[in-house]
């Protein structure tokens, strides 16, 4: 029997619209979505009228869950893989069903569309030629000083995911570890309070510290320029 395909689907970050074509046409076409928070996609889908089966592919049941969807695709089934938002994998739930789905051959095939890193790198302003994606920073004071330690020398862009609860703590460790680099911060990309501050690290911290900060922020920070020579 032939197996089915997986599909890898990228969705919003936000802007419900910022899907493509191709992606409203398969996540209305495959035999099964799953999906790393079933309610938000049903959003996703009420607003583009899909009705397909939907199923829940999360962080906790991500290892019983992988079982379950390749013995469906195994059947010649259809699958599509959608994250809470932006694209699956990227600091977001699908190594373990893709490996598995590699190891027994079945195709995995991708289609692209939102990423917060690469939105928010698109209009930093940095230098984007060669970046250095880090995910989620350490919820430790300690732990973020010897990553960042450790990036001191690196001459790419780092991008990195923060919540809004650490962010003023993380800016003053990288300002402490780093020095006062060339930083963006972008908040709520795509969203309705979308902002983008761009300025020194110290800067940035400064126009934080005195505001409650909510929602979803990708902090980008340029990379060592010591050595630069232009
Ligand atoms: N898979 C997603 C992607 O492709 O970007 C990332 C998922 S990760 C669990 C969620 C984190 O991504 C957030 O905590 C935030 O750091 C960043 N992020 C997601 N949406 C964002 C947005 N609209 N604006 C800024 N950062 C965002």
């Amino acid at each position: 029997m032939e197996q089915g395909t997986l599909y890898i689907i990228s969705t919003p970050i936000g802007n419900l619209e910022d899907i493509t074509y191709r992606a409203v046409r398969v996540l209305s076409e495959v035999d099964c979505i799953a999906s790393e928070d079933t309610r938000r996609a049903c959003i996703l889908l009420n607003h583009y009228n899909i009705k397909n089966r939907l199923t829940s592919y999360f962080e906790h049941n991500e290892k019983t869950k992988t079982a379950t969807l390749i013995d469906l695709l195994k059947t010649g089934k259809n699958v599509a893989l959608i994250s809470e938002a932006g694209t699956p994998t990227i600091s977001d739930p699908g190594y373990r069903i893709i490996a598995e789905a590699i190891k027994c051959e079945i195709t995995v095939v991708p289609i692209p569309g939102a990423c917060a890193a690469i939105t928010a790198l698109s209009v930093s302003g940095l230098p984007v030629h060669r970046f250095a994606f880090e995910g989620f920073l350490p919820p430790k004071t300690g732990k973020r000083k010897i990553l960042f330690t450790k990036l001191a020398d690196e001459e790419r862009t780092l991008i990195f995911y923060e919540s809004p609860y650490r962010i003023c703590s993380a800016l003053k460790d990288m300002i402490e570890i780093l020095g006062d680099r060339k930083a963006v911060f972008a908040r709520e990309i795509t969203k309705l309070h979308e902002e983008t501050l761009r300025g020194k690290l110290t800067e940035i911290l400064e126009a934080l510290e005195s505001r409650k900060i909510k929602g979803e922020i990708t902090l980008l920070v340029e990379g060592n320029t010591a050595n630069t020579h232009n």
